[in-house]
């Protein structure tokens, strides 16, 4: 059975002063490892996707376009506002193998799984934008869908942006249903979700937590077969790049509201890490961390509840 937990050294590629915090992919790991008693054999390590796999979610003219690396070479940046080199690309392709491998494993054991990586939300079938080369959500659901039969999909994105390349990637796809939950005056230039919320400036935890409430009543209703939860860390009030004020405690109800609407419904749940740009590196690791640890007690929690003490 394909591993619960996803997770590769080639998702620390070395992007140099820039602000994404890539070190706490390994860093998320280790707490794992070392807080959760998760035993190593349960973390498998993705290669790079193949071309057809990533023709799911990209034209073929996008990926030919990424590998030369022809865009804005004078700069060494690329068009999706990031440097790129061969291990960046690996490193996205390594990251969209994680998601696929992460929604099979959710499949399989009915439960939570993740990716310790991944959440590229931004990157548009075509196109590259923001810190997103490959979008490994978009990837990652279309590959089960037409692979391992899975019928309708939630996306529920709580990125403090707008999950704007999976909407538009998603939007003639009736088993694929979108949600977005947002700051609104803030990038990107949004597309249209099947549902979007977009939140003022500054909400906090109360005004974070009822939208969620509104948008898991409909996401549920929707009877997802799987939800794949885009568990961003940049709504927290001390982020650089956000301007929700979430604290942490208000992030870890978030995650429970989620991980209980699907899971005790018997919903598959995969995570996927999105952003997180706090002035402390190790608050972004924490708020990923406890998603995982809500996520792993849920689970136990539900199944115990279904009769099934696995
Ligand atoms: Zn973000």
């Amino acid at each position: 059975m394909v591993e619960r937990w996803q997770w590769s050294e080639a998702y620390g590629f070395s992007w140099e002063g820039h602000v994404f915090p890539l070190g706490k992919y390994a860093l998320l790991k280790d707490r794992l490892l070392k807080e959760l008693a998760v035993p190593q054999e349960e973390i498998g390590r993705p290669d790079p996707l193949d071309r057809e796999t990533l023709l799911l979610g990209h034209t073929a003219e996008y990926l030919d376009r990424l590998e030369a690396m022809t865009a804005f070479p004078e700069q060494g940046w690329y068009e999706f506002e990031a440097p790129c080199s061969r291990e960046v690309l690996d490193g996205f392709y390594a990251m969209a193998a994680g998601t696929v491998a992460a929604i099979e494993a959710g499949m399989a054991r009915k439960g939570f799984a993740a990716n310790l990586g991944g959440g590229f939300h931004h990157a548009f079938p075509w196109k590259g934008e923001g810190f997103c080369a490959i979008n490994d959500i978009v990837v990652g659901l279309r590959s089960a869908h037409e692979r391992l039969g899975l019928g309708k999909a939630v996306v529920l994105d709580l990125d403090v942006h707008q999950g704007n390349g999976t909407a538009r990637a998603f939007e003639d796809d009736n088993w694929a249903f979108t949600c977005s939950i947002h700051q609104q005056n803030n990038y990107p230039v949004k597309q249209r979700s099947d549902l979007d919320i977009g939140l003022e400036d500054e909400a906090a935890d109360d005004i974070y937590l009822e939208a969620l409430d509104q948008a898991l009543d409909v996401c549920v209703a929707q009877k997802p077969e799987l939800c794949l939860y885009v568990a961003g860390a940049d709504p927290y009030v001390e982020d650089k790049l956000g301007g929700l004020n979430l604290s942490l405690e208000g992030f870890r109800e978030r995650d429970q509201k989620v991980f209980n609407a699907f899971l005790r419904e018997g919903v598959p749940v995969v995570a996927v890490l999105a952003g997180g740009y706090a002035e402390k590196e190790e608050d972004v690791v924490e708020i990923h961390f406890q998603m995982i640890r809500e996520g792993i007690q849920i689970e136990k929690e539900a199944k115990a509840s279904q009769g099934d003490g696995r």
